[in-house]
């Protein structure tokens, strides 16, 4: 009988209850004991059900209390020196590299977190210094291991490879990546001696990395760390799991190491069916093959994947079928889906459903005749099926569409001499991202009308209050350009999508972010469109209210989506462009009730860029770029545009940010030390830009003088027509009081250099 695999399993709980917990213990509202209590719990609970559910190979150790890379620099002795001098605790030391930490004992920074390749997971960046001696410290895989057995589960434990750890390492001294290479191999070598005591039967090493451009170096240097890591092998068997894309770079290599077991990505990773096609796969390897896809919430159709793993077969004599990825990525269980009608939910699979997945390909694939198997045959009535989610009206509009559609006019250099003398502005103008804090009475009164303890007059009233003080403080203080605040929202994203057509909300589909931080995106259910204007209310409304620009505040299309679960019976361009089409709408409904600044915020806008740079054009940015053109073509000439990103590391797209044709653009600048201005100024960048003076992560205020360092270092590389000024982000997760001292800063300083240019 063909074996099923889950390469790892989501950790906080289908309440989430380790984020709760770990939050309370934060607090110092529970005590460490009860804190791994809770964890020993869920753990057994994810071992038991997928063992109940027939999982062959069972995860272990892809529980974290807050991230698996951290687990592994603290397993391998990589903790710095900063966290060490706190001289705390080993569990107070790792929330300190986790989180910071400031107290009696020291005031450090926390490691630096980065997104977990094409996900919105995020992990911490292991700093390795000179000094540091790579070696075995940690039992975390050994315990859990145990554990797991002592409840009659036999684990395959999970292991940041070391290629993939070295890789995204931050080496902090003069060392590199091979002055540790040898106690890399010798630490992991003893993690499997460590494994064959234990009896555990297979081992599976995370190698992520090898799914993304790869150098002769990189492979090089893979090679032999596997080459000489395997000779520890014993009697453990040793899996080497990629996932999140193909291994075009590297396949040969990989199949002629000693593994026991290679995991390939049969859902994100296309080509790795060529590569089995072209090269084979070693009979005396086993492949496992990835074709349950751990980052989308839809139910495979078995028609479709049966065809699929045979196809597989024909090239590899033992395979294995497996989840794509970790199923950290997906929500738990549609069980907690209380409100999601019947003929939704039959659709979805979360990771409890993929189990089952698993379990009936795995009788599926040995059937003689599948197609009379009742299993098969209620997966093939759903899809049989029309789904009610086609709106052809929209088909048709995004069908039509044509170059012109996606071009505005006049072109851009145009636009900013007719714009010039429409607004008049002063140079260096200043603005804000668009939100305002929100206070506990803001999130209150959203709360009390969604759960309809005041009525939607009251809701709005409330509201209004706060768009008359938002605009009396920008006045007060002397922006140039005002925003009305956003105190109607609660996300960027949901905001938006409970108000178009083809949009899905979950109770509980929550899934980790980082650390204790969980997200629950909307699934795009069907054809995208717009009923009635969605911001043009508080927007008017605001504009009534001073005789300055109000910015009108929309989400875009390419953010939106990222930041959903997308559909697959359609392609993202497809989805991309329907979303781009209703915002549209929303752009022309807000000029035409006499909005004249319009920012459509791309926050998430290269979130989702492939991991490999021959397909970024191709496969995203054509569209996506295509996707924001077509959302404000429509718009005259004298209607300014802005977008929004939440970053400013686009150095190598640079061209692609200017061809979305916005008329400004602000973005992240204040942490990255202004490289990017360097960029923008030798690719002739003809955006006018706000790059963010200040940092809106941190409650500290800045001083007048530390916006005009910052301004002054921009004006060297840029003219200084094109240059506004902004903070970083939004100011919703600020409090009141720093807001206005630094907004107050900023305008200052804006005000003192403008007389000296
Ligand atoms: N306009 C949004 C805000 O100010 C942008 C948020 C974001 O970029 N994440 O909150
Ligand atoms: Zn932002």
């Amino acid at each position: 009988m063909m074996k099923a695999s889950v390469i790892g399993y989501p950790r906080v709980g289908t309440s989430r209850e380790l984020k709760f917990a770990l939050e309370s213990y934060f607090k110092g509202e529970i005590s460490n004991e009860v804190l791994q209590k809770t964890a020993a719990s869920l753990r057994k609970t994810h071992w038991l059900k997928q063992a109940g559910s027939g999982v062959d190979f069972i995860p272990s150790n892809d529980f974290s209390f807050y991230d698996g890379m951290l687990d592994t620099s603290f397993m391998l002795n990589v903790i710095p020196k900063r966290y060490k001098a706190l001289e705390l605790n080993a569990v107070s030391e790792y929330f300190a590299a986790a989180r910071g930490y400031q107290g009696a004992n020291g005031d450090v920074r926390a490691l630096a977190m980065k997104k977990w390749f094409n996900t919105n997971y995020h992990y911490l960046v292991p700093e390795i210094e000179d000094t540091m001696e790579i070696k075995l410290t940690g039992r975390k895989p050994f315990d859990e291991f145990l554990e797991a057995k002592s409840f009659g589960v036999k684990t395959k434990p999970v292991i940041t490879g070391p290629f993939t750890f070295i890789k995204l390492s931050r080496f902090t001294g003069e060392k590199a990546v091979s002055d540790f290479a040898g106690s890399i191999v010798k630490a992991y070598s003893e993690i499997l001696k460590e494994f064959n005591k234990l009896g555990a039967e297979l081992v599976q090493f995370d190698e992520p990395i090898l799914v993304t451009d790869m150098t002769t170096r990189d492979i090089q240097l893979f090679t032999n760390l596997y080459r000489e890591l395997l000779n520890a092998k014993g009697n453990v068997k040793v899996l080497l799991q990629t996932y999140f894309g193909d291994v075009r770079n590297c396949y040969t290599e990989i199949v002629s190491l000693n593994f026991n077991g290679i995991g390939l990505d049969f859902i994100e990773g296309q080509k790795n069916i060529e590569l089995l096609e072209k090269n084979g796969f070693p009979s005396d390897k086993t492949l496992f093959a990835g074709i349950v896809n751990g980052k989308n919430i839809w139910k495979k159709n078995y028609s479709k994947t049966l065809p699929m793993i045979n196809k597989i077969r024909k090239h590899a004599d033992n395979i294995v079928i497996s989840t794509s990825c970790s199923l950290l990525h997906v929500p738990y269980s549609l069980k907690n889906e209380t409100k999601l009608s019947n003929s939704c939910k039959k659709y979805f699979a979360f990771a409890e459903e993929k189990l089952v997945e698993l379990a009936d390909l795995k009788i599926l694939i040995e059937d003689v005749n599948p197609s009379g198997n009742s299993k098969y045959m209620e997966n093939a009535k759903i899809f049989n099926e029309a789904r009610s989610n086609v709106d052809n009206l929209v088909r048709k509009k995004v069908s039509t569409l044509t170059e012109k559609d996606f071009t505005r006019l006049p072109a851009h250099q145009e636009r900013e001499k007719i714009q010039k003398k429409e607004f008049n502005f002063p140079l260096l103008p200043t603005t804000t991202i668009g939100s305002f804090p929100q206070t506990a009475e803001v999130r209150a009164n959203r709360s009390s009308f969604k759960r309809g303890k005041i009525t939607e007059e009251q809701y709005k009233t409330f509201n209004k209050k706060k768009i008359r003080e938002c605009i009396s403080l920008q006045e007060k203080i002397g922006f140039d350009v005002l925003v009305h605040g956003e105190f109607e929202r609660n996300d960027m994203v949901e905001y938006f999508g409970e108000s178009l057509n083809g949009f899905l909300f979950t109770e509980r589909a929550w899934v980790l972010s980082y650390g204790t931080r969980c997200v629950k995106p909307p699934i795009i259910w069907g054809d995208i469109s717009r009923s009635k204007p969605i911001t043009v209310g508080y927007s008017v409304y605001a504009q009534s209210l001073t005789n300055k620009h109000i910015k009108g505040m929309l989400t875009g299309p390419v953010t939106i989506l990222n930041w959903s679960f997308p559909r697959e019976d359609i392609s993202l361009k497809e989805s991309a462009l329907q979303i781009a089409l209703a915002i549209r709408e929303e752009v022309l409904d807000l000029e035409a009730s006499g909005i004249k600044i319009i920012q459509i915020d791309e926050a998430a806008l290269i979130e989702k860029l492939p991991l490999r740079k021959a397909d970024w054009h191709n496969e995203y940015l054509n569209w996506a770029i295509s996707a924001f053109r077509l959302v404000h073509s429509g718009v005259k000439p004298e209607t300014q545009i802005h977008t929004h990103m939440c970053y400013s590391e686009f150095d190598d797209i640079v061209k692609d940010i200017d061809h979305m044709d916005a008329d400004v653009i602000t973005f992240e600048a204040s942490r990255s030390n202004l490289t990017i201005i360097d960029v923008l100024n030798s690719c002739n960048f003809r955006t006018t830009v706000g790059p963010g003076v200040y940092d809106i992560h941190s409650p500290r205020v800045p001083s007048v003088g530390e916006i005009k360092d910052a301004l002054n270092k921009m004006l060297a590389k840029l003219p200084k027509e094109k240059l506004w000024v902004n903070p970083d982000c939004g100011l919703k997760t600020r409090g009141e009081a720093e807001t206005v001292l630094s907004l107050e800063n900023l305008v200052a300083a804006a005000k003192e250099l403008r007389k000296s240019l």
